[in-house]
């Protein structure tokens, strides 16, 4: 589903990716672990088009990010074509992102009926399905201001789904929240990857990736220095730097 090769990216003179190679398989939970700074967001930004890489590619079910091949020549997208490819792809932010001045279900509904240009009426029947689904079936008039944090990223969550995602990128969903809310929100992501969401989740919540992800990747200083399944990860890592960045999340 996602292929990313040797993918570099530098601001300026400081280097934040340094050659990234993951694969994640359809229908798979990949979680990324990794010290501030290491490059995680850039990563997860850069499967999106947010941010554009130096070198390598990356690849989501097929279509290159950011470029269309004709021939052997490579051309970068339009901001227009961009912005479609983008609604393959959904992404859930650190703090919510949602439209201050929209409802709950204008928030859900807008991308449907603005880009993939859905009847009003069906993008709202869809968003009340999806409200249903992450247990806020009775907000949908309310405006973000009235919701919890754990609420807001839940609205998130169902405004992603709303495009049909084929893949969805998890950038520290519940790292804003206070400590009550964050379960709430890793129970959506929890029932998304037993329905065969494929999702990319930038997280540090060790216990949710123990028993979620079916691959785990540690990132330090722009690479990927270890990635397999939890059970090898996360209690027996092979590197020190591994090590010692579980030492202090655990
Ligand atoms: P955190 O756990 O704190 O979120 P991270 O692993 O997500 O960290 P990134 O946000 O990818 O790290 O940042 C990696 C490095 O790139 C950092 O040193 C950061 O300051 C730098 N960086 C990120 N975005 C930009 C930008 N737009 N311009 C300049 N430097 C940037
Ligand atoms: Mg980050």
């Amino acid at each position: 589903m996602v292929d990313i090769r040797s993918v570099h990216k530098s601001f300026g003179s400081l280097d934040v990716l340094k050659g990234v190679d993951l694969t994640v398989r359809t229908g798979e939970v990949t979680v990324i672990l990794g010290p501030s700074g290491s490059g995680k967001s850039t990563l997860l930004r850069a499967v999106n088009h947010l941010e554009k890489v130096d070198r390598g590619a990356i690849t989501v079910d097929g279509a290159l990010v950011g470029y269309r091949r004709s021939g052997d020549r490579l051309h970068e997208l339009r901001e227009r074509e961009v912005l479609r490819q983008r609604t393959r792809i959904g992404f859930v932010f650190q703090n919510f992102n949602l439209f201050p001045h929209l409802t709950v279900l204008d928030n859900i509904t807008e991308a449907p009926v603005s880009v993939l240009k859905r009847p009003r009426k069906q993008a709202a029947e869809h968003a009340r399905l999806l409200l249903d689904r992450v247990g806020l079936a009775d907000k949908a008039g309310a405006y973000p201001r009235q919701l919890s944090g754990g609420q807001q990223q839940r609205v998130a969550i169902a405004r992603a789904l709303a495009l049909e995602p084929k893949l969805l990128l998890f950038d520290e969903p519940t790292s804003a929240l206070d400590p009550e809310l964050v379960g709430e929100v890793l129970d959506v992501i929890r029932d998304l990857a037993a329905r065969g969401t494929t999702m990319i989740v930038v997280t540090h919540e060790i216990g949710f990736a123990r028993e979620v992800a079916d691959t785990v990747v540690f990132m330090d200083d722009g690479r990927i220095v270890e990635q397999g399944a939890p059970g090898d990860v996360l209690d027996r890592p092979r590197h020190d730097r591994t090590r010692a960045f579980l030492s202090k999340v655990l």
